[in-house]
Protein backbone atom coordinates (compact mmCIF):
# COMPACT_ATOMS: atom_id res chain seq x y z
CA UNK A 1 0.00 0.00 0.00
CA UNK A 2 1.49 3.52 -0.56
CA UNK A 3 0.29 6.65 0.36
CA UNK A 4 -1.68 9.45 -1.69
CA UNK A 5 0.81 12.34 -3.16
CA UNK A 6 0.29 15.29 -1.13
CA UNK A 7 0.41 18.73 -2.44
CA UNK A 8 2.04 21.14 -0.13
CA UNK A 9 0.25 23.51 1.60
CA UNK A 10 0.59 27.35 0.81
CA UNK A 11 1.80 28.90 4.02
CA UNK A 12 3.58 32.23 3.00
CA UNK A 13 0.79 34.49 4.68
CA UNK A 14 1.25 32.33 7.76
CA UNK A 15 4.64 32.61 7.67
CA UNK A 16 4.76 36.51 7.33
CA UNK A 17 1.93 36.58 10.04
CA UNK A 18 4.20 34.46 12.21
CA UNK A 19 7.45 36.84 11.00
CA UNK A 20 5.51 40.02 12.19
CA UNK A 21 4.05 38.08 14.83
CA UNK A 22 7.66 37.37 16.69
CA UNK A 23 8.50 41.05 16.42
CA UNK A 24 5.37 41.99 18.74
CA UNK A 25 4.74 39.25 20.52
CA UNK A 26 7.15 37.19 22.64
CA UNK A 27 7.30 33.95 20.70
CA UNK A 28 4.83 34.75 18.64
CA UNK A 29 1.58 33.81 20.02
CA UNK A 30 -0.54 34.96 23.35
CA UNK A 31 -0.19 31.17 24.79
CA UNK A 32 2.77 29.40 24.19
CA UNK A 33 1.42 26.08 22.67
CA UNK A 34 0.44 27.78 20.06
CA UNK A 35 4.07 28.01 18.71
CA UNK A 36 3.81 24.51 17.78
CA UNK A 37 7.57 24.72 19.53
CA UNK A 38 7.27 20.77 20.31
CA UNK A 39 5.96 19.65 16.75
CA UNK A 40 8.49 22.09 14.92
CA UNK A 41 7.19 24.34 11.89
CA UNK A 42 5.40 27.14 11.15
CA UNK A 43 1.93 27.67 12.91
CA UNK A 44 -0.82 28.16 10.68
CA UNK A 45 -2.67 31.91 11.67
CA UNK A 46 -6.62 31.72 11.82
CA UNK A 47 -9.18 33.82 10.18
CA UNK A 48 -11.96 31.80 10.51
CA UNK A 49 -14.19 29.30 11.68
CA UNK A 50 -17.41 27.05 10.30
CA UNK A 51 -18.78 24.38 12.60
CA UNK A 52 -15.99 21.52 12.24
CA UNK A 53 -13.46 23.87 10.38
CA UNK A 54 -11.33 26.25 10.40
CA UNK A 55 -9.25 28.58 7.77
CA UNK A 56 -5.96 29.60 7.69
CA UNK A 57 -4.42 33.09 6.41
CA UNK A 58 -3.44 31.38 3.10
CA UNK A 59 -6.63 29.96 2.69
CA UNK A 60 -6.07 26.14 3.82
CA UNK A 61 -9.12 24.52 5.44
CA UNK A 62 -8.27 22.13 8.09
CA UNK A 63 -11.25 19.97 10.10
CA UNK A 64 -10.52 21.01 13.82
CA UNK A 65 -9.90 18.03 16.02
CA UNK A 66 -8.49 21.06 18.77
CA UNK A 67 -11.57 23.28 19.03
CA UNK A 68 -9.26 26.10 20.98
CA UNK A 69 -8.87 23.46 23.25
CA UNK A 70 -12.34 22.82 24.71
CA UNK A 71 -14.69 25.70 24.61
CA UNK A 72 -16.46 24.54 21.46
CA UNK A 73 -18.66 21.09 22.05
CA UNK A 74 -20.84 22.31 19.41
CA UNK A 75 -17.91 23.55 16.86
CA UNK A 76 -16.93 26.98 15.50
CA UNK A 77 -19.31 30.16 15.35
CA UNK A 78 -22.53 28.20 16.23
CA UNK A 79 -25.57 31.01 15.01
CA UNK A 80 -27.19 30.78 18.50
CA UNK A 81 -24.11 31.75 20.21
CA UNK A 82 -23.34 34.50 17.71
CA UNK A 83 -26.64 35.82 17.47
CA UNK A 84 -26.61 35.95 21.72
CA UNK A 85 -23.12 37.67 21.83
CA UNK A 86 -23.96 40.95 19.26
CA UNK A 87 -27.38 41.19 20.63
CA UNK A 88 -25.70 41.14 24.51
CA UNK A 89 -22.40 43.63 22.79
CA UNK A 90 -24.91 45.43 20.89
CA UNK A 91 -26.41 46.52 24.02
CA UNK A 92 -23.34 47.62 25.97
CA UNK A 93 -20.09 45.15 26.82
CA UNK A 94 -19.54 45.77 30.27
CA UNK A 95 -21.18 48.03 32.86
CA UNK A 96 -19.23 47.49 36.25
CA UNK A 97 -22.67 46.76 37.63
CA UNK A 98 -24.58 43.62 38.15
CA UNK A 99 -26.94 41.93 35.02
CA UNK A 100 -29.68 39.73 35.66
CA UNK A 101 -28.31 37.57 32.94
CA UNK A 102 -25.58 36.58 35.40
CA UNK A 103 -27.75 35.28 37.86
CA UNK A 104 -29.23 33.21 35.52
CA UNK A 105 -26.31 31.83 34.00
CA UNK A 106 -25.18 30.83 37.94
CA UNK A 107 -28.50 29.34 38.82
CA UNK A 108 -27.44 27.30 35.46
CA UNK A 109 -24.85 26.24 36.70
CA UNK A 110 -26.12 25.71 40.15
CA UNK A 111 -28.48 23.11 38.40
CA UNK A 112 -26.24 21.29 36.80
CA UNK A 113 -22.85 20.85 38.95
CA UNK A 114 -24.11 18.51 42.12
CA UNK A 115 -21.75 19.98 44.54
CA UNK A 116 -21.82 23.54 43.65
CA UNK A 117 -24.55 25.42 45.51
CA UNK A 118 -22.94 29.09 45.01
CA UNK A 119 -20.91 30.06 42.39
CA UNK A 120 -18.93 33.36 41.24
CA UNK A 121 -17.82 33.89 37.87
CA UNK A 122 -14.53 35.30 36.88
CA UNK A 123 -12.68 35.58 33.08
CA UNK A 124 -10.03 32.66 32.72
CA UNK A 125 -9.30 29.40 34.28
CA UNK A 126 -6.54 30.34 35.57
CA UNK A 127 -8.18 33.15 37.95
CA UNK A 128 -11.10 30.31 38.93
CA UNK A 129 -8.23 27.54 40.10
CA UNK A 130 -5.99 30.60 41.67
CA UNK A 131 -9.56 31.92 43.99
CA UNK A 132 -10.51 28.17 44.70
CA UNK A 133 -7.15 27.61 46.32
CA UNK A 134 -7.02 31.16 48.15
CA UNK A 135 -10.52 30.58 49.13
CA UNK A 136 -9.66 26.63 50.46
CA UNK A 137 -7.15 27.83 52.59
CA UNK A 138 -9.11 31.00 54.10
CA UNK A 139 -11.69 28.52 54.95
CA UNK A 140 -9.23 25.81 56.41
CA UNK A 141 -6.92 28.03 58.29
CA UNK A 142 -4.46 26.33 56.72
CA UNK A 143 -1.36 26.98 54.07
CA UNK A 144 -0.30 23.43 52.02
CA UNK A 145 -1.57 22.46 49.35
CA UNK A 146 -1.92 18.97 46.91
CA UNK A 147 -1.51 18.84 44.04
CA UNK A 148 -0.96 15.44 41.16
CA UNK A 149 2.00 15.76 38.93
CA UNK A 150 0.71 16.44 35.04
CA UNK A 151 -2.28 17.81 35.80
CA UNK A 152 -2.56 21.43 34.88
CA UNK A 153 -4.54 24.20 36.90
CA UNK A 154 -3.79 27.21 34.49
CA UNK A 155 -0.30 29.49 35.00
CA UNK A 156 -1.47 29.94 39.17
CA UNK A 157 2.50 30.64 40.29
CA UNK A 158 1.70 28.28 43.49
CA UNK A 159 0.12 25.53 41.12
CA UNK A 160 2.96 25.41 38.14
CA UNK A 161 4.91 23.37 39.80
CA UNK A 162 5.16 19.82 37.88
CA UNK A 163 2.04 21.30 35.59
CA UNK A 164 1.12 19.11 32.36
CA UNK A 165 -0.12 20.85 29.21
CA UNK A 166 2.61 23.50 28.01
CA UNK A 167 4.88 23.10 30.65
CA UNK A 168 5.32 19.86 29.69
CA UNK A 169 5.12 20.25 26.41
CA UNK A 170 8.19 22.52 26.50
CA UNK A 171 9.61 20.01 29.24
CA UNK A 172 10.31 22.37 32.16
CA UNK A 173 10.14 21.21 35.27
CA UNK A 174 8.19 24.73 36.69
CA UNK A 175 9.10 27.83 35.73
CA UNK A 176 11.44 30.67 36.89
CA UNK A 177 9.81 33.56 38.37
CA UNK A 178 7.97 31.40 40.95
CA UNK A 179 9.41 31.63 44.01
CA UNK A 180 10.43 29.02 46.25
CA UNK A 181 8.70 30.55 48.70
CA UNK A 182 5.74 30.63 46.67
CA UNK A 183 6.00 26.95 45.76
CA UNK A 184 7.01 25.90 49.57
CA UNK A 185 3.26 24.96 50.37
CA UNK A 186 2.38 22.81 47.36
CA UNK A 187 2.87 19.11 48.02
CA UNK A 188 3.02 16.96 44.89
CA UNK A 189 1.72 13.56 44.35
CA UNK A 190 1.85 11.15 41.52
CA UNK A 191 -1.79 10.51 40.05
CA UNK A 192 -3.40 6.98 40.29
CA UNK A 193 -0.96 6.15 43.65
CA UNK A 194 -2.79 5.16 47.04
CA UNK A 195 0.53 4.62 48.62
CA UNK A 196 2.42 7.14 47.60
CA UNK A 197 -1.10 9.47 48.56
CA UNK A 198 -1.55 8.17 52.00
CA UNK A 199 2.24 9.11 52.52
CA UNK A 200 2.01 12.47 51.98
CA UNK A 201 -1.38 13.04 53.69
CA UNK A 202 0.74 10.94 56.89
CA UNK A 203 3.51 13.76 56.22
CA UNK A 204 1.09 17.01 55.57
CA UNK A 205 -2.21 16.06 56.22
CA UNK A 206 -3.05 18.36 59.26
CA UNK A 207 -1.55 21.24 57.41
CA UNK A 208 -3.52 20.83 54.10
CA UNK A 209 -6.02 23.20 52.72
CA UNK A 210 -6.42 21.34 49.58
CA UNK A 211 -6.64 18.44 47.52
CA UNK A 212 -6.89 19.84 44.00
CA UNK A 213 -6.90 17.12 40.96
CA UNK A 214 -8.20 17.55 37.60
CA UNK A 215 -10.96 14.58 38.15
CA UNK A 216 -10.74 13.48 34.08
CA UNK A 217 -6.81 14.67 33.68
CA UNK A 218 -6.51 16.23 30.30
CA UNK A 219 -3.73 17.78 29.96
CA UNK A 220 -0.98 15.19 30.27
CA UNK A 221 -2.61 13.76 27.40
CA UNK A 222 -5.99 11.80 28.81
CA UNK A 223 -4.73 9.21 31.85
CA UNK A 224 -8.12 8.54 33.68
CA UNK A 225 -8.30 7.41 37.45
CA UNK A 226 -8.26 4.01 37.75
CA UNK A 227 -11.41 2.61 39.62
CA UNK A 228 -11.83 3.83 42.83
CA UNK A 229 -9.37 6.69 42.86
CA UNK A 230 -11.55 9.76 43.21
CA UNK A 231 -13.70 8.16 45.57
CA UNK A 232 -10.28 7.79 47.69
CA UNK A 233 -9.45 11.45 47.34
CA UNK A 234 -13.21 12.39 48.59
CA UNK A 235 -12.37 10.24 51.47
CA UNK A 236 -8.45 11.34 52.28
CA UNK A 237 -10.01 14.90 52.20
CA UNK A 238 -12.81 14.37 54.39
CA UNK A 239 -10.53 12.90 56.76
CA UNK A 240 -7.37 15.46 56.94
CA UNK A 241 -10.01 18.70 57.17
CA UNK A 242 -8.74 19.27 53.55
CA UNK A 243 -11.23 21.03 50.87
CA UNK A 244 -11.54 18.56 47.96
CA UNK A 245 -11.04 20.67 44.74
CA UNK A 246 -12.09 19.29 41.11
CA UNK A 247 -10.56 21.19 38.44
CA UNK A 248 -13.43 20.48 35.87
CA UNK A 249 -12.30 23.44 33.61
CA UNK A 250 -12.12 20.29 31.02
CA UNK A 251 -14.43 18.13 32.10
CA UNK A 252 -17.42 20.33 33.44
CA UNK A 253 -19.94 20.33 30.59
CA UNK A 254 -18.28 18.54 28.33
CA UNK A 255 -18.35 14.85 29.71
CA UNK A 256 -21.86 15.68 30.99
CA UNK A 257 -24.23 18.54 31.75
CA UNK A 258 -23.32 18.06 35.61
CA UNK A 259 -18.92 16.82 34.75
CA UNK A 260 -16.70 14.23 36.28
CA UNK A 261 -18.41 14.61 39.70
CA UNK A 262 -21.45 13.56 38.06
CA UNK A 263 -20.14 11.10 35.94
CA UNK A 264 -17.94 9.31 38.35
CA UNK A 265 -20.69 10.59 42.14
CA UNK A 266 -17.86 11.98 43.43
CA UNK A 267 -18.54 15.06 45.53
CA UNK A 268 -15.89 17.63 45.66
CA UNK A 269 -15.95 20.99 48.08
CA UNK A 270 -15.27 23.27 45.22
CA UNK A 271 -15.54 23.25 41.53
CA UNK A 272 -13.08 24.68 39.59
CA UNK A 273 -14.73 25.65 35.38
CA UNK A 274 -13.81 27.17 32.71
CA UNK A 275 -13.43 26.75 28.25
CA UNK A 276 -16.99 25.25 27.68
CA UNK A 277 -18.81 27.66 30.57
CA UNK A 278 -18.16 30.88 28.03
CA UNK A 279 -19.67 29.48 25.04
CA UNK A 280 -15.94 30.17 22.89
CA UNK A 281 -15.28 33.76 25.31
CA UNK A 282 -13.35 34.87 28.51
CA UNK A 283 -15.70 33.55 31.13
CA UNK A 284 -14.65 30.96 33.97
CA UNK A 285 -16.10 29.86 37.40
CA UNK A 286 -15.42 28.61 40.66
CA UNK A 287 -18.08 27.48 42.84
CA UNK A 288 -19.00 25.19 45.67
CA UNK A 289 -20.41 24.95 49.38
CA UNK A 290 -22.41 27.87 50.20
CA UNK A 291 -20.94 27.65 54.02
CA UNK A 292 -17.12 27.74 51.86
CA UNK A 293 -18.25 30.40 48.94
CA UNK A 294 -19.45 32.34 52.30
CA UNK A 295 -15.83 33.31 52.85
CA UNK A 296 -15.87 35.45 49.74
CA UNK A 297 -15.52 39.39 49.62
CA UNK A 298 -17.93 40.79 49.92
CA UNK A 299 -19.66 38.96 52.74
CA UNK A 300 -16.55 36.89 53.92
CA UNK A 301 -13.19 38.15 54.57
CA UNK A 302 -11.07 36.29 51.48
CA UNK A 303 -10.81 38.72 48.96
CA UNK A 304 -11.52 38.69 44.73
CA UNK A 305 -12.69 40.76 42.06
CA UNK A 306 -12.72 41.41 38.54
CA UNK A 307 -13.76 44.38 36.35
CA UNK A 308 -14.70 42.44 33.48
CA UNK A 309 -16.07 39.78 35.64
CA UNK A 310 -19.41 38.35 34.68
CA UNK A 311 -18.86 40.17 31.17
CA UNK A 312 -22.61 40.82 29.45
CA UNK A 313 -20.79 39.11 26.17
CA UNK A 314 -19.46 36.17 27.77
CA UNK A 315 -22.13 35.72 29.67
CA UNK A 316 -24.89 35.55 27.20
CA UNK A 317 -22.70 33.35 24.78
CA UNK A 318 -22.00 31.12 28.13
CA UNK A 319 -25.75 30.88 28.53
CA UNK A 320 -26.39 30.14 24.71
CA UNK A 321 -24.09 27.24 24.84
CA UNK A 322 -25.11 25.56 27.56
CA UNK A 323 -28.71 26.23 26.92
CA UNK A 324 -27.48 23.69 23.89
CA UNK A 325 -26.22 21.01 25.86
CA UNK A 326 -29.19 18.39 25.76
CA UNK A 327 -28.22 14.89 27.55
CA UNK A 328 -28.72 14.04 23.03
CA UNK A 329 -25.58 16.28 22.44
CA UNK A 330 -23.30 14.58 25.07
CA UNK A 331 -24.41 10.78 23.68
CA UNK A 332 -23.11 12.37 20.27
CA UNK A 333 -20.48 13.70 21.57
CA UNK A 334 -19.58 10.21 23.13
CA UNK A 335 -20.25 8.99 19.71
CA UNK A 336 -17.65 11.17 17.72
CA UNK A 337 -15.10 10.28 20.59
CA UNK A 338 -15.41 6.99 20.12
CA UNK A 339 -16.28 6.90 16.31
CA UNK A 340 -12.54 9.27 16.14
CA UNK A 341 -9.87 6.93 18.39
CA UNK A 342 -11.43 3.44 17.15
CA UNK A 343 -10.52 4.72 13.56
CA UNK A 344 -7.33 6.14 15.04
CA UNK A 345 -6.26 3.48 16.70
CA UNK A 346 -6.93 0.96 13.56
CA UNK A 347 -5.07 3.39 11.15
CA UNK A 348 -2.08 3.35 13.23
CA UNK A 349 -2.15 -0.12 14.01
CA UNK A 350 -2.26 -1.26 10.41
CA UNK A 351 0.73 1.14 9.41
CA UNK A 352 2.50 -1.02 12.46
CA UNK A 353 2.89 1.90 15.30
CA UNK A 354 2.33 0.78 19.01
CA UNK A 355 -0.66 3.39 19.85
CA UNK A 356 -3.14 3.28 22.98
CA UNK A 357 -6.11 5.07 22.61
CA UNK A 358 -8.18 5.99 26.04
CA UNK A 359 -11.69 7.75 26.04
CA UNK A 360 -13.45 8.66 29.12
CA UNK A 361 -17.16 9.34 27.75
CA UNK A 362 -16.72 12.59 25.49
CA UNK A 363 -13.23 13.12 26.02
CA UNK A 364 -10.22 10.88 24.09
CA UNK A 365 -6.76 10.97 23.57
CA UNK A 366 -4.11 8.86 21.38
CA UNK A 367 -0.41 8.10 22.71
CA UNK A 368 1.95 6.28 20.46
CA UNK A 369 2.93 3.65 23.42
CA UNK A 370 2.74 0.35 24.11
CA UNK A 371 0.84 0.45 27.39
CA UNK A 372 -1.74 2.85 28.89
CA UNK A 373 -0.30 5.05 31.63
CA UNK A 374 -1.21 5.60 34.78
CA UNK A 375 0.46 8.67 35.56
CA UNK A 376 2.50 11.44 34.11
CA UNK A 377 5.95 9.85 34.36
CA UNK A 378 4.83 6.64 31.98
CA UNK A 379 3.05 8.93 29.76
CA UNK A 380 6.58 11.21 29.60
CA UNK A 381 7.66 7.65 27.97
CA UNK A 382 5.33 7.64 25.16
CA UNK A 383 6.89 8.30 21.67
CA UNK A 384 5.97 12.07 21.45
CA UNK A 385 8.39 12.13 18.48
CA UNK A 386 6.04 10.39 16.37
CA UNK A 387 3.60 12.32 17.52
CA UNK A 388 4.66 15.15 16.16
CA UNK A 389 5.51 13.69 12.93
CA UNK A 390 1.74 12.38 12.68
CA UNK A 391 1.01 15.58 13.54
CA UNK A 392 2.42 17.18 10.72
CA UNK A 393 1.02 14.33 8.50
CA UNK A 394 -2.32 15.26 9.43
CA UNK A 395 -1.88 18.76 9.41
CA UNK A 396 -0.46 18.40 5.81
CA UNK A 397 -3.28 16.74 4.81
CA UNK A 398 -6.04 19.09 6.17
CA UNK A 399 -6.70 17.83 9.73
CA UNK A 400 -5.39 19.87 12.90
CA UNK A 401 -4.50 18.76 15.82
CA UNK A 402 -3.32 19.36 19.08
CA UNK A 403 0.17 20.68 18.67
CA UNK A 404 1.42 18.34 21.50
CA UNK A 405 0.96 15.18 22.60
CA UNK A 406 0.44 15.90 26.07
CA UNK A 407 -3.15 17.14 24.88
CA UNK A 408 -6.78 15.55 24.43
CA UNK A 409 -8.88 15.12 21.17
CA UNK A 410 -11.82 17.61 21.80
CA UNK A 411 -15.14 16.25 20.09
CA UNK A 412 -17.41 18.57 19.10
CA UNK A 413 -21.57 17.73 17.32
CA UNK A 414 -20.06 19.02 13.98
CA UNK A 415 -17.99 16.24 13.34
CA UNK A 416 -20.62 14.45 11.47
CA UNK A 417 -20.02 10.60 10.61
CA UNK A 418 -18.49 12.19 7.34
CA UNK A 419 -16.31 14.51 8.98
CA UNK A 420 -14.92 11.45 10.74
CA UNK A 421 -14.62 9.40 8.18
CA UNK A 422 -12.69 12.05 6.16
CA UNK A 423 -10.71 12.50 9.25
CA UNK A 424 -9.86 8.70 9.50
CA UNK A 425 -8.65 8.23 5.73
CA UNK A 426 -6.46 10.92 5.97
CA UNK A 427 -4.82 9.08 9.24
CA UNK A 428 -4.31 6.04 7.50
CA UNK A 429 -2.58 7.77 5.03
CA UNK A 430 -0.80 9.51 7.18
CA UNK A 431 -0.07 6.72 9.49
CA UNK A 432 1.69 5.24 6.36
CA UNK A 433 3.67 8.31 5.60
CA UNK A 434 5.48 8.22 8.76
CA UNK A 435 5.58 4.64 9.32
C1 LIG B 1 -7.31 25.30 30.44
C2 LIG B 1 -7.25 24.85 31.85
C3 LIG B 1 -7.08 25.75 32.91
C4 LIG B 1 -6.75 27.19 32.70
O1 LIG B 1 -7.79 27.88 32.08
P1 LIG B 1 -7.41 29.26 31.32
O2 LIG B 1 -8.74 29.80 30.94
O3 LIG B 1 -6.55 28.86 30.17
O4 LIG B 1 -6.68 30.11 32.29
C5 LIG B 1 -7.17 25.27 34.20
N1 LIG B 1 -7.41 23.97 34.44
C6 LIG B 1 -7.56 23.07 33.45
C7 LIG B 1 -7.86 21.66 33.79
C8 LIG B 1 -7.46 23.48 32.12
O5 LIG B 1 -7.55 22.59 31.15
Amino acid sequence: MSTQPVTPQPTARSEAAFADALRAIPGGVNSPVRAFGSVGGVPRFMVRGEGAHIIDEDGNRYIDLVQSWGPLPLGHAHPKIVEAAQAAAANGSTFGAPTRAEVTLAEKIIEAVPSVEQVRLVNSGTEASMTAVRLARGFTGRNKILKFVGHYHGHVDSLLVAAGSGVATLGIPGTPGVTPGTVADTILAPWNDIAALDAVIAAHGDDLAAILCEPIPANMNLVPAVEGFLAVLRDRATKCGALLVFDEVISGFRVSLGGAQASYAVTPDLTVMGKVIGGGYPLAAFGGRRDVMQHLAPVGPVYQAGTLSGNPVAVAAGTAQLDLLTPAVYSQLGHVAKRLVDGFAKALTEAGHDVIVRRVLTLSGIAFAKEPASDFAEMQQADHETYSRFFHAMLERGVYMAPSGYEVIFAATVHTDAVIDEVIEKAHDAALAIA
